[in-house]
């Protein structure tokens, strides 16, 4: 009797020994760290981007306002040569270059322009692309973390439950198997107590010799694996 309550005592011990180790083990198991990380990546490639993404714009604007200077001043220039005030051969020659040289400018400044501005579209591509890569990873993390906290707290309510079984357990074991039981415990890992089916140790599954096999028919004997060293259990058919 006495060793078949040491042997469901074992069962529950080595489920509480299982589920300790899953719960352990469920933060790395669940994948949150790589996805925090890919989060973490992803986020400060997108800052990166859309700083550089700013920064361009900006110079956009400035190019943009140069090439309206240099049309204002053409004009400028161009008003000047035809309102007749400038009558001088060398002068008029001066701004004819003048308008020449704004102009190269102007054009310069306008190739430049375009250059940004294909950058900016393909930039913004990129940044929309990013971004739902982001969002993506943002929404398998949140899952991830949701389901690791759903599965702690199930874990965490079975260990419970376990726990008091184990206790309630405990109580009819008496003192003399607690102590045998523990002791063989630490030394196989749990599996302090075997079954033994047909004439085999369930524990290491070398052969009971018959000399032993005799006493297994006393229910409250306690027999030991010549080879393993485990409590023997003969439960009843
Ligand atoms: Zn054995």
């Amino acid at each position: 009797m006495q060793l078949k309550l040491l042997w469901e005592l074992q069962k529950v011990d080595l489920a509480i020994k299982d589920l300790e180790e899953k719960i352990e083990e469920a933060p790395a198991e669940s994948g949150v760290d790589e996805t925090t990380e890919l989060v973490r990546q992803l986020r400060e490639d997108y800052e990166n981007r859309e700083n550089q993404n700013k920064d361009d714009r900006k110079k956009l604007k400035n190019l943009e306002m140069k090439t309206q200077k240099l049309v204002d001043d053409r004009r400028e220039v161009n008003d000047n040569m035809y309102n007749g005030t400038v009558t001088n051969v060398k002068e008029l020659e001066q701004m004819h270059r003048r308008m020449d040289q704004l102009l190269s400018e102007k054009e310069k400044t306008e190739d430049e322009i375009l250059l940004i501005m294909e950058s900016l579209e393909e930039q913004d591509e990129e940044l929309a692309r990013l971004k739902s890569e982001l969002d993506k990873a943002e929404n398998e993390l949140t899952e991830k973390e949701e389901r690791l906290k759903v599965n702690l707290a199930e874990m965490n309510q079975t260990i419970v439950g376990l726990r008091e079984e184990r206790a309630t357990r405990a109580e009819k074991v008496e003192r003399k198997y607690m102590d045998k039981y523990v002791m063989l415990a630490e030394k196989n890992q749990g599996q302090a107590i075997a079954v033994v089916n047909e004439d085999l140790c369930g524990g290491c599954r070398v052969f009971i010799s018959s000399g032993l096999r005799g006493h297994l028919y006393n229910p409250d004997a306690m027999v030991y694996c010549e080879n393993c060293g485990r409590l023997l259990v003969k439960l009843d058919d």
